[in-house]
């Protein structure tokens, strides 16, 4: 069953599909280091495989799970979840319209306004908040991609897929979903309508610290797609085949880790948002959310491990908390097992969305007692 159809997440991660290496029964995959492969004597490739730099056979595994967690028809890892992303966009013509939102990964937003518009994009920038302004931005015929990203980082603003899958295909763009933050365990974009989902697999599908990957999942083998894996292979923003299989090796665990992520993070914003020193907690697992009724709709079983937190006494107050906390480590970064707060609005600089006196705290799977006390003791330090 695990190899083929059937099943559920939980079962097919677990068992990464139930691979098993036909040479030596291998329950585990080897790692494929060759650059090169064979040519039969009249010079074709029996295998299939030319050279390594996108053909190599630790992708597979890796790629196929991501494709059956999405619903997807297939999947591409590349070296980064900025690899993957710009992939998407590099796939595109200059001159080509796309629309991405005011609040997204940082990087990302930068790329688009700086380098993509050098390379003939052009660009223009939604409000999360407000889908209508989605609806305003997209140009009939002009308009090739989509993008969003939800929960939005920093602020965990929700974006309704079904209502941009909606918007983008009524002007003949595709909906690509920067899903990094809700994981296929939280959210299947696809089902509600994306053509595209992407990860900074860096993030929770390694979920340990120690590995930069990023991937897509596409809804269909197009010639978009085509054009996707062509910018891969040309570009060669490739993974390492060691980095492909710890990746592997850090997805058979998802499910436990983001649905310990999720419990930890909601008793976090439950324990802080009444706190006197709290200004305002950002959680889309808060009842008082503004994107709470949407993420209830597209996410299942939890509303992920990222929240922000606004404390009094401004960027001082932020920055005097933070120096404060024992257990979350003061570094960027998401996802992991262990939990990681971060200054954004001085990492950002000038025209980021974080108010100063925000943190973001990435939850991992320690024991949320301990968590809670320290954020409280550090609360009590501002
Ligand atoms: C980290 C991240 C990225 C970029 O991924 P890298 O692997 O660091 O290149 C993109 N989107 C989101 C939401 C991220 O958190």
């Amino acid at each position: 069953m695990s190899g083929g159809e059937g099943g559920r997440p939980a079962t097919w991660l677990a068992q990464a599909l139930g691979w098993v290496e036909p040479r030596f029964g291998e329950v585990v995959p080897p790692v494929h280091l060759s650059t090169t492969y064979e040519r039969a004597e009249d010079l074709s490739y029996p295998k299939g495989r030319v050279y390594g730099r996108d053909q190599n056979p630790t992708y597979d595994q890796a790629e196929a799970l991501l494709t059956r967690l999405e619903g997807g028809q297939a999947a591409l890892l590349f070296a980064s979840g900025m690899a993957a992303a710009t992939a998407c966009f590099l796939a595109l013509r200059p001159g080509d319209h796309v629309v991405a939102p005011k609040v997204m990964y940082w990087a990302l937003r930068n790329w688009l306004e700086q380098e993509a518009r050098a390379w003939g994009l052009r660009v223009d920038f939604f409000r999360n908040d407000s889908i209508e302004d989605l609806a305003r931005l997209v140009r009939p015929g002009e308009t090739r991609l989509v993008w969003i990203e939800t929960p939005a980082n920093p602020t965990w603003l929700v974006t309704d897929i079904a209502r941009a899958a909606e918007i983008a295909h009524a002007a003949g763009a595709r909906l690509a979903v920067d899903s990094t933050v809700a994981t296929p365990i939280l959210t299947r974009p696809i089902e509600h309508g994306a053509d595209l989902v992407m990860h900074a697999a860096t993030k929770y599908l390694n979920g340990h610290s120690d590995v930069l990957a990023g991937a897509l999942v596409t809804a269909r083998m197009d010639e978009y797609w085509q054009r996707v894996r062509a910018v891969r292979a040309s570009l060669g923003g490739v993974l390492g085949p060691f980095e492909a299989w710890l990746l592997l090796r850090g997805m058979r665990t998802l499910h436990l880790r983001v649905h310990a992520a999720c419990r930890n993070a909601e008793r976090i914003a439950l324990a802080l948002q009444d706190h006197p020193k709290v200004v305002a907690v950002h959680y889309p697992g808060l009842g008082n959310d503004p994107g709470h009724a949407v993420a209830a709709r597209q996410m299942q079983g939890g509303f992920g491990g990222m929240l922000s937190v606004r404390v009094a006494g401004g960027q001082d107050g932020a920055v005097r908390f933070a120096a404060a906390l024992r257990l979350f480590k003061r570094a960027t970064s998401l996802g992991g097992v262990e939990s990681l707060v971060e200054h954004r609005a001085s990492v950002e600089g000038t025209g980021s969305p974080a108010p100063p006196d925000m943190l973001r705290l990435s939850v991992g799977a320690e024991d949320a007692d301990d968590l809670i006390e320290d954020l409280i003791q550090a609360l009590g330090r501002i």
